[in-house]
């Protein structure tokens, strides 16, 4: 199928559901037979950017590298989905600037939700001290400014937060009509 290469880049905190949300995309798009490639922060920190930590200039690299790869991607007509918690407006700026097509969904729920679900252990961790410079613990997330979508995830179903994406995109001409 004739199709628009675009990043999809979903920011947020550690359980905000990024992973979910990006899942769901998945599913949705390979069902309408779209050619899709998913970028997960975790699984690209086992290969890509093994060896970079959490410091602000690896957790930069980490993003530049990722943003590198969707690049590629993107300019070959893949619809490609990063889900990275991503926390530094900077970076997240240089990266939309170099792709161009780029729709920024911030994931959003509010840090005690993320907390609470705490779905891989990990604010527990960040809280007994176990694990140091944790995003919304002690190392900061800037909220994207201009994102294309908000998905508020303590506030809406899954589903909803698809829906959002997908008429984003269709609004802006990624998908076929
Ligand atoms: P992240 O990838 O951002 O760390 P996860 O996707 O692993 O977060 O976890 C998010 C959790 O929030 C999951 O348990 C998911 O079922 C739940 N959740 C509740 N509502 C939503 C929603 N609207 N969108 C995405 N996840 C949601």
């Amino acid at each position: 199928m004739a199709q628009r290469g675009v990043t999809i880049w979903l920011t947020g905190l550690s359980g905000a559901g990024k992973t979910t949300i990006t899942q769901a995309l998945e599913k949705r798009l390979l069902e309408k037979g779209y050619s899709i490639e998913v970028l997960d922060g975790d699984v690209v920190r086992t290969n890509l950017t093994k060896g970079l930590g959490f410091s602000k200039e690896d957790r930069d690299e980490n993003i530049r590298r990722i943003g590198f790869v969707a690049n590629l991607l993107t300019r070959h007509g893949v619809i490609v989905l990063v889900s990275a918690i991503s926390p530094y407006r900077e970076i997240r700026e240089e990266v939309r600037g170099k792709i161009g097509a780029f729709v920024e969904v911030f994931v959003n729920a509010p840090l005690s939700v993320c907390e609470g679900r705490d779905v891989k252990g990990l604010y527990q961790k960040a809280r007994s001290g176990e694990i140091k410079g944790f995003t919304g613990i002690d190392d900061p997330y800037e909220p994207p400014a201009n994102p294309e979508v908000e998905c508020r995830t303590d506030l809406e179903e899954l589903e909803e937060s698809v829906d959002k994406v997908w008429g984003k995109l269709a609004e802006l001409g990624y998908l076929a009509a």
